[in-house]
């Protein structure tokens, strides 16, 4: 590194300049949050055409670079901490967990061991602790923090794993597959996409998985599934990504822990309905599960890159992601790095401790009846506009169809067009469907008014378009 670069960069920390400007865009940014287009018009995305550059011969010059951030970047964002973006299963921020998310980007930490961030292995262990008060989990499950729900579900599996393994008197960490005992793999129809990619991740193979039928809702229709044992992993679902439903766990978890099978819960947006006075009986029995995993990005609505894996069985989540054993210390520090398959990591903790302060139990409750009760209002509205909903709303999520295929789609494409709301198609019962998620804490009465106006304006060029074709 040349000598005028550190200079440089001596000037930019003590002068904080580049910090200002970051942040007054930032400001800038948030200001507007209630009006943005909800996605970037199509000059914004042409010119993301500006960023693919050859890599630069010779530094750049910081305050330049923040600007060409913010002047190309800000515009082609999709604006999920307004009200009316309904898409995927996102969620907005809550205020002070992205201030506190600010504040831990400054300490810049290493969240792996405590010795590496005492303040983020702290604020792990407290998370770990409110996180098993709030949704009611027995005192002995541990908390690992991770990138998403993703990465959750493949914690949990491998713990999973682990554990039928040794059931079976097999070490899976240094034997592997090759002649191990058989193992098994039982889900619901409709799993999410994530938990057919970490089965396949973990080498069970995806055509091993034994499948369950479910219901009009997507619940996996317990007298269906086959006899367990204790060499078997039932993946479980709270929060089906189209229908918002959840499995029956009270009946499912008692006869699967009577067998001594390891069942994972896929909770990523649902799993918070336990931290529900309100919501809660829609996962009364998840606690008898023996891994979940959640994210708090979504429905929590802290910043991105959130996830949870929760385990009431330490030594085979820990014995899972630490494969050689020699980490495997259980000290009174708290050391991150033994719940999680990676070693250095961001202190995400920061941002879920401060959203979880915030908002405390009652907040919580507040947050989860407000998503739900917009969710209701929306599959109200849209029902008396001559829309077609096809789900129970049970929590957040709503799909919506048009007359025919056709229509749903060419409404879809022109909603998400408008900048006045979007969300996004997926297939139910074999139908193109519109789905709407509301999971953000900004979204008011006025917002889903709104909105269903878009899907009224939008179905109307629709129509005229479909008569036209
Ligand atoms: C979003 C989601 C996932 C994947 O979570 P990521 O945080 O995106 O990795 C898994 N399962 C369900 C039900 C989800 O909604």
């Amino acid at each position: 590194m040349g000598k005028n670069l550190r200079q440089a960069m001596f000037h930019e920390m003590e002068q904080q300049e580049l910090f200002q400007q970051a942040h007054g865009y930032g400001q800038d940014y948030v200001d507007k949050f209630l009006d943005r287009h909800v996605y970037p018009d199509a000059t914004a995305i042409s010119n993301l055409a500006s960023f693919h550059e050859d890599m630069p011969e010779t530094g750049g010059d910081g305050a330049q670079i923040m600007q060409q951030l913010h002047e190309g970047g800000s515009p082609a964002t999709v604006s999920q901490i307004g009200g009316r973006y309904f898409g995927f299963v996102n969620g907005g921020v809550i205020p002070t967990g992205l201030a506190a998310r600010l504040l831990a980007d400054y300490w810049d930490q290493n969240a792996a061991l405590f010795v590496t961030s005492p303040i983020a292995a702290t604020l792990e262990a407290v998370c770990e602790k409110w996180l098993r008060q709030l949704l009611g989990l027995p005192e002995r499950v541990v908390a690992g923090f991770v990138s998403g729900t993703s990465m959750a579900i493949l914690c949990g599996l491998a713990a999973g794993r682990y554990r039928v393994f040794q059931n079976a008197g097999w070490d899976i960490n240094k034997q592997g597959f090759n002649g191990a005992p058989k193992v098994r793999i039982v889900t619901g129809r409709h799993a999410h996409g994530t938990v057919v990619k970490a089965i396949a991740l973990l080498g069970f193979g995806s055509d091993t998985i034994e499948w369950v039928d479910t219901d009009d809702q997507g619940r996996i229709i317990p007298e269906l599934i086959p006899q367990l044992d204790d060499r078997t992993i039932l993946v479980l679902q709270a929060g089906n990504v189209g229908s918002g439903s959840f499995d029956d766990f009270e009946q499912i978890c008692d006869a699967a822990n009577k067998a001594g099978a390891w069942v994972h819960i896929d909770g990523a947006f649902g799993l918070w309905a336990a931290g529900s006075q309100t919501l809660s009986h829609l996962t009364r029995g998840a606690e008898k599960a023996n891994s979940w995993s959640v994210d708090g990005h979504k429905t929590l609505n802290t910043p991105y890159d959130n996830g949870i894996v929760l385990c009431d069985d330490v030594q085979a989540l820990t014995h899972a992601l630490q494969a050689s054993g020699s980490y495997i210390v259980y000290g009174d520090n708290r050391d991150g790095m033994m719940f999680t398959p990676e070693m250095s990591r961001r202190a995400r903790a920061v941002e879920l401790w401060a959203t979880l302060k915030y908002l405390g139990r009652q907040g919580v409750d507040e947050l989860l009846v407000g998503l739900h009760g917009r969710a209701v209002q929306m599959a109200r509205e849209l029902d008396a506009a001559g829309f077609t909903i096809l789900n129970d709303i049970v929590f957040n999520q709503v799909l919506v169809a048009c007359e025919n295929d056709d229509l749903t789609n060419r409404t879809m494409a022109h909603i998400q067009s408008s900048g006045e709301c979007w969300a996004g198609g997926a297939t139910w019962d074999g139908g193109s469907v519109i789905r709407l998620s509301v999971c953000s804490w900004a979204t008011t009465k006025q917002d889903i008014t709104r909105s269903v106006q878009a899907f009224i304006a939008a179905k109307k060029v629709a129509l005229e378009e479909a008569a036209r074709a």
